[in-house]
């Protein structure tokens, strides 16, 4: 192979690298050897010159190098070939039962930068990285050919390609269809909106969770907080809840959700508030409302590390408001999709509001994201979603 250009790390930082870690930071180069092109691949050495892998540079970026691969390999047609079959292989073992599905995670399926998402027969598909951006029209034959999809939708409005100097567009890559798209998920069925909708249309990510709350909301009144389109609501309407009231601040995800509920013949079960939550949940614990089950799932409260102390508040109010309105022995099921509050701490915040509100609680499962979402153990990044489920006595 033609000799490539080569990123030298300083002293100290190549140990990560080595163990598995795929990012390499701009602050952590000493030298660029060779003419390099933003996008284009480059060799990764230790300071002593030992070869740990190769993979894109931004020199835009914060994240200046992505490592692709710490094996011998070309990254050619064959490397991404390869790449992408696992991914598609690793769900047939792992991902059963729905329509919708993550196709491809990012840094957990060794492919930094690129998201694949699907839904129904279409694909939604982001490319957060440059070099991934760069090699979008590859990606999209070669998903077409190994998926083979009626067509693929391009969701790039995601705020952090700013950040890598990507601007921002979303629409049909490959075939068109309607923005529309209908799924099904267990024994539910949901609109998905490729268009318009949060993340790529739809939170994949919870769908384990939310399958797995069947046992607990039988004749339960269901509280479920964070709604969107009402995915948990209408699991819950589904496993037998007597009753469920979901509340989110999107006028837009509150739509999806009465749609949602109609659609699998729920929404006699179901009522949906448009409101803020924090609100919400003061109003009806000034109203002395009660549920069996309280389902809280807000949007990451923690984007940076400098944030987790203003979080934890806000994770603190909204745990110990749903601690205030569940019945004794009812189920807590709390989540967080913020990296940076974790299992360890989302715990602690739930035994300091359970402290407050005099409850004694019991934790009865932690859960983290469907496995469509596979965890890279050397990136601690690729592990973002907390689910835990916890009695209140
Ligand atoms: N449980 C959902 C996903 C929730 S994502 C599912 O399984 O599909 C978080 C949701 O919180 C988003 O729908 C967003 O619109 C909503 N949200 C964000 N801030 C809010 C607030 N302050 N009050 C109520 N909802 C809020």
């Amino acid at each position: 192979m033609s000799k490539l250009p080569t990123v030298i790390l300083k002293p100290g930082k190549d140990a990560r690298i080595a163990s598995g870690y795929l990012w390499v930071f701009s602050g952590d180069i000493a030298r660029l050897d060779g003419h390099f092109e933003d996008g284009g691949i480059v060799d990764v050495r230790s300071p002593r010159g030992t070869w740990l892998g190769r993979g894109f540079i931004n020199s835009r970026s914060a994240l200046a190098v992505r490592v692709l691969t710490t094996q011998p390999e070309s990254i050619d047609d064959g490397f991404w070939r390869r790449r992408v079959s696992a991914a598609l292989a690793y769900r047939q073992r792992f991902v059963h039962g729905t329509t919708a599905s993550r196709l491809i995670y990012s840094e957990g399926d060794f492919l930094p930068g690129l998201i694949v998402d699907r839904y129904g027969d279409v694909l939604a598909m982001q490319t957060l990285a440059l070099g991934m951006d760069q090699r979008k029209a590859m990606l999209a034959d070669l998903l077409m050919e190994l998926a083979a999809p009626a067509a693929i939708y391009e969701r790039n409005d995601a705020s952090v390609r700013r950040l890598e100097g990507l601007e921002s567009r979303s629409g049909w890559l490959r075939g068109e269809g309607p923005s529309a798209v209908e799924i099904a998920e267990g024994g539910a069925r949901f609109i998905v909106e490729l268009e318009g909708g949060q993340k790529t249309g739809f939170y994949l990510d919870q769908r384990e969770n939310r399958l797995a709350m069947a046992p607990y909301v039988p004749g339960a009144e269901v509280l479920d907080v964070f709604c969107y389109t009402g995915a948990f609501a209408v699991h819950a309407a589904l496993a037998g809840a007597r009753s469920v009231t979901a509340i989110d601040s999107s006028a837009d995800a509150v739509a999806g959700a009465r749609n949602a509920a109609i659609l699998n013949q729920v929404e006699d079960r179901c009522e949906f508030i448009e409101a803020n939550a924090f609100d919400a949940l003061r109003a009806l614990v000034a109203e002395k409302a009660a549920y069996d089950t309280v389902i809280l799932d807000p949007p990451p409260f923690a984007p940076t590390k400098e944030s987790v102390e203003r979080a934890a508040a806000g994770y603190k109010e909204i745990n110990l408001r749903a601690l205030r309105l569940l019945r004794p022995g009812g189920i807590l099921v709390t989540c967080s999709c913020s990296y940076h509050v974790g299992e360890a701490l989302l715990l602690s915040i739930v035994a300091a509001a359970a402290a407050d509100a005099h409850r004694r609680v019991r934790l009865i499962e932690s859960r983290g994201q469907a496995r469509d979402h596979p965890v890279h153990p050397a990136m601690p990044e690729t592990q973002y979603l907390t689910c835990l489920v916890l009695e209140g006595g």
